[in-house]
């Protein structure tokens, strides 16, 4: 009986005009939940604001490509670091 009455607060929750409707690039996301035909991010009150900078930290089903750049190393450097690594064995 208890979990009915937290299912209907939560949907009035959402209509509460306080949550605005996702947006196209929250689709697929785990956090969406549907109230009176209209889908509202469960996390976000504003999803838009969230993609605006990028990616939504929270999304699910969409991560931001992490570019992996290789380190330079300067070959004197490396050499001593080597060297001294010997000298400590
Ligand atoms: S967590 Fe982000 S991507 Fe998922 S529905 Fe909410 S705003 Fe959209």
């Amino acid at each position: 009986m208890a979990k009915a009455t937290t299912a209907a607060s939560d949907t009035s929750k959402y209509t509460s005009e306080m949550f605005q409707a996702i947006i196209d690039k929250c689709e697929g996301c785990d956090r969406i939940v549907e109230a009176d035909t209209t889908r509202f991010c469960r996390t976000y009150t504003a999803p838009a604001a969230k993609w605006r900078l990028g990616f939504c930290n929270f999304a699910t089903h969409a991560k931001p490509e992490i570019l992996a750049v290789a380190a330079r190393v300067n070959p004197l450097k490396a050499s001593k670091r080597a060297a001294n690594k010997a000298k400590k064995k």
